[in-house]
């Protein structure tokens, strides 16, 4: 249901969703199909149009999905929507590269062949995905939706948490959850401060169609202005994710079409053979941003609005549809028990399971790109002897493949593959 009008008239009276969710990106729907999946009703709202978030040019990005993101998807009902448009991922091939000169002779290569539960995972085009969802949770009677509403206020007392929109309606619920990005205002309204610092990097994203096959390989070249990733996308195309520092990314967008094909030439090679550019371009400037605490009174925070990372290995949805597993599987085990859901002991349990993960994983993306953006010729040689090392040991190699299709650590249920 898209209706504030509704929803409004629904939430005056005495049908108080059990949660309000501030953010209908991508984590925020899948929290909102997860939830209701196990009856809890939920108000997702979100302060663009859905027919803006429709759009098929809204969002350049596709999605390296890791086989458990996946798993999620198809228990919530989300992935026969988007099996259609999804391209198996593979092989990973990583490369220490240098533009002009082409790939050094180290490299490391993951193979799907390593494990035996299928594909690493799967690259969606957002366009796909946010429809998918989209259109989910119209299907969904234990979710209201409100767009184009922007969320100004919040308050909490004993029991309830109070929304404020930009219409001076309010909302009540049992429990906010912040899913609005990396500048999550549900965040900063509750006094929660971030860490973080702006990578100088922007990420010039676009969709490249090629003459040969892909063959599902995922390439990731390491060039020292920042990493080049060709992620392939369903027939003979592939998503670029080229980061680059600001200024120079700036200039090479602005560039009339010829001008940016031919920066980019060099950098992607000629082993899918010629190549030209399949839509609109996009930029996104690239920082780290983690919330020091992913809880408040009650409040929760999910995906980007607890952890913005770089995008240089694929993973910060995947981080984000962890939290959405953590967070529904908390949630549901102690609404059965009785728990009041919004209590802090009942978010702590989210928190613990969650935290010190995701702080890990945005360091170790932090540190890679530091160690990869770099022409140091130490470091190179430093880093190809290690890439070597990695490559040559098949125990080392298999646990790269599991960790890839996000198969390692504490899964909550739903990234197994399982209801909750
Ligand atoms: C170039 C690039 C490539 C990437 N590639 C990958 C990849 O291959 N694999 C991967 O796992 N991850 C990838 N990521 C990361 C991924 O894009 C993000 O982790 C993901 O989009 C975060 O989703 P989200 O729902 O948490 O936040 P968002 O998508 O930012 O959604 C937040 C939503 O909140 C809404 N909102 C904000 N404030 C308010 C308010 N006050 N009231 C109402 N609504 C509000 C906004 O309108 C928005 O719709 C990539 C990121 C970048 C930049």
């Amino acid at each position: 249901m898209d209706n504030p009008e509704r929803a409004r008239i629904l939430h005056g009276m005495e049908h108080k969703p059990d949660i309000l969710i501030v953010g209908g990106g991508l984590n925020g729907p899948a929290l909102a199909l997860a939830l209701a999946q196990t009856g809890h009703t939920v108000t997702i709202i979100d302060a663009l149009a859905e027919k803006v978030r429709k759009n098929a040019a809204f969002d350049g990005r596709a999605y390296a999905l890791a086989l458990a993101s996946q798993r999620l998807l198809q228990t919530i009902g989300v992935w026969d929507r988007v099996a259609d448009h999804a391209q198996p991922m593979l092989e990973i091939k990583v490369t220490d590269g240098h533009a002009g000169t082409g790939p050094s002779p180290f490299f490391m290569h993951f193979d799907h062949a390593e494990i035996e539960e299928g594909p690493m995972g799967y690259m969606v085009e957002d366009r796909h995905l946010r429809r998918a969802f989209l259109d989910a949770m119209d299907a969904d009677s234990n979710i209201t939706q409100i767009s184009g509403r922007t969320v100004i206020a919040q308050d909490h007392d004993a029991t309830d948490v109070t929304l404020t929109l930009d219409d001076g309606s309010t909302l009540t619920g049992g429990l906010l959850v912040g899913c609005d990005g990396r500048r999550s205002g549900t965040a900063a309204r509750a006094g929660i401060k971030r860490s973080g610092w702006d990578y100088g990097q922007t990420a010039l994203v676009c969709a490249i169609e090629h003459d040969l096959p892909h063959h599902g390989v995922a390439h990731q070249f390491f060039m020292p202005p920042g990493p080049l990733a060709i992620l392939p996308l369903t027939g003979n195309r592939s998503s670029i994710v080229w980061s680059e520092r600001t200024d120079a990314a700036k200039r090479i967008n602005a560039l009339p079409e010829a001008d940016y094909m031919q920066i980019l030439r060099p950098r992607f090679g000629d082993f899918l053979g010629d190549i030209k550019l399949a839509g609109d371009r996009f930029t996104y400037p690239l920082n780290l941003t983690i919330a020091n605490a992913f809880i408040g009174e009650r409040m929760a925070l999910v995906g980007d609005a607890a952890h913005g990372m770089h995008p240089i290995a694929g993973q910060g949805l995947n981080a984000g549809l962890r939290d959405v597993g953590a967070l529904a599987e908390v949630l549901t085990l102690a609404g059965r028990r009785g728990e009041d859901i919004g209590s802090v002991l009942v978010l702590e349990r989210y928190q613990e399971w969650r935290r010190f993960d995701t702080a890990s994983l945005a360091m170790a993306t932090d540190v890679f790109n530091k160690l990869f953006s770099n022409d140091n010729p130490l470091l190179r040689v430093g880093r190809d002897i290690g890439m070597g090392i990695v490559g040559s040991l098949p125990a080392l190699r298999r646990g790269f493949v599991r960790e890839a299709a996000g198969l390692t650590g504490d899964l909550p249920k739903l990234l197994q593959g399982r209801a909750i």
